[in-house]
């Protein structure tokens, strides 16, 4: 069995707020597998993925994540990363003067030096056989990684330098959050054949939609629904289908917290 990222009984706020987000929150990822995570608006899942993050605009009150085994609660957000968690970012931001290439190799260094202060880095020839191996894995041309960092980049191009991203660093567990706006068909595609390539290096995938359509082209084994902070279904495709043709009316009425007289 490959790695797991397991989400324990999770609860969570933002920090400073007495509003629980998350209220009790269970899943668990084995790597290699595509889970995922609908539901409504509101419901907690960007929440998820920005605690999962360790973003600290969020506190954890109560549960755990584990990543095989071990707690990564109390690691910065840059520990959890070279652990092997990738983290898209829903709103990527410009950096002017920053080619997509330098920014890589800047990451990839990073990495190297907090495994061993003393390394040197990546050299320069090694790291253009590995973007260009991965930018010919994606299909994408090598003139990309020259282009400033996500300036002036359409949807689909931050996409395609998101993907690059997660195919160089090699996670072993994405979380890509997609928001319910302003991906087209043409960024959903691309996001998909990116992590559809990306399958064969035994990736672990929680793929974050309100929408079904996504799916259409990533294809999970396990959709889980989320509602007012807690998962309250879980099943295979089928799920997903029936949020398609029924919306999510059957889930609050399932499962909605009744109002205190
Ligand atoms: P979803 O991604 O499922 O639409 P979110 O996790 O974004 O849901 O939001 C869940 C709830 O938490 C919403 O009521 C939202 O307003 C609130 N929330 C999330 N993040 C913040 C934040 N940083 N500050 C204030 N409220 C937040
Ligand atoms: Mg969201």
């Amino acid at each position: 069995m490959g790695a797991t990222l397991e989400i324990r009984n999770l609860h969570a706020r933002v920090a400073g707020e007495e509003r629980m987000i998350l209220r009790g929150v269970n899943l668990t990822i084995v790597q290699g597998e595509v889970h995922a995570l609908m539901g409504p608006n509101g419901s907690g899942k960007s929440t998820l993925a920005n605690v999962l993050a360790g973003n600290p605009a969020y506190e954890v009150t109560e549960g755990d994540i584990l990543l095989d085994g071990e707690s990564i609660m109390e690691l910065e957000p840059d520990e959890r990363s070279r652990l092997g968690m990738f983290l898209a970012f829903q709103y990527p931001v410009a950096i002017p003067g920053i080619t997509l290439a330098n920014f890589l190799r800047a990451a990839i260094n990073s990495r190297m030096k907090a495994v061993d202060p003393e390394s040197k880095g990546i050299s320069i020839p090694e790291f253009r056989r590995l973007m260009r191996a991965k930018m010919d894995g994606l299909s994408m041309d090598h003139s990309f990684a020259g282009r400033y960092l996500n300036d002036g980049f359409s949807g689909g191009e931050k996409k395609r330098a998101e993907i690059l991203q997660m195919a160089v660093l090699e996670p072993k567990f994405s979380i890509l959050d997609e928001t319910d706006s302003g991906l087209d068909i043409d960024a959903l595609r691309i996001v998909s054949e990116g992590v559809n390539a990306l399958m064969s290096t035994n990736l672990g995938v929680l793929v974050i939609t309100h929408y079904q359509r996504l799916l259409n082209y990533i294809r999970p084994q396990h959709v889980h629904i989320m509602f007012e902070g807690q998962i309250v279904e879980s099943g295979g495709p089928e799920l997903a289908l029936k949020l398609e043709e029924s919306g999510y009316d059957w889930v609050r009425a399932k499962h909605a917290t009744p109002i205190a007289e």
